[in-house]
């Protein structure tokens, strides 16, 4: 697995389907109740607005993953969170969704592995 993985182009190409209507908005706008929890608690303002719905709610979300991470496997983390794994294990997995709290668009943009394996 490459350190980082970006999912920009999928992205583009996604909204694009979405665009001429090859894609229905429901099927891109479907954030699970837990993301849209997720992104209203823990998630950080990202400054853009949604490729869907023009709304300034587009919030980033950060997933850990990771057998060593015990109890904090599969689990949304807030930056100091994902700071402190860092410091403490050797390699996990770290996956940022984006999601609109306004209509629910969400998308994986970005996974990559962290941990002291990949410091500095
Ligand atoms: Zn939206």
């Amino acid at each position: 697995m490459p350190r980082e993985i970006d999912y920009s182009l999928a992205r583009r190409a996604v909204l694009r389907d979405l665009r001429r209507g090859a894609v229905a908005r429901l099927d891109v706008c479907d954030a699970h109740p837990e993301l849209l929890r997720a992104g209203r608690n823990l998630g950080t303002v990202t400054g853009e607005t949604c490729p869907v719905c023009d709304s300034a709610e587009l919030r980033l979300v950060s997933y850990v993953y990771g057998d060593r991470l015990k109890h904090a496997n599969g689990r949304c983390v807030i930056d100091a969170e994902l700071e402190r794994l860092g410091a403490a294990h050797d390699e996990f997995s770290h996956y940022v969704v984006e999601v609109c709290l306004e209509c629910s668009w969400n998308y994986l943009r970005r996974t990559s592995l962290l941990g002291r394996r990949h410091a500095g």
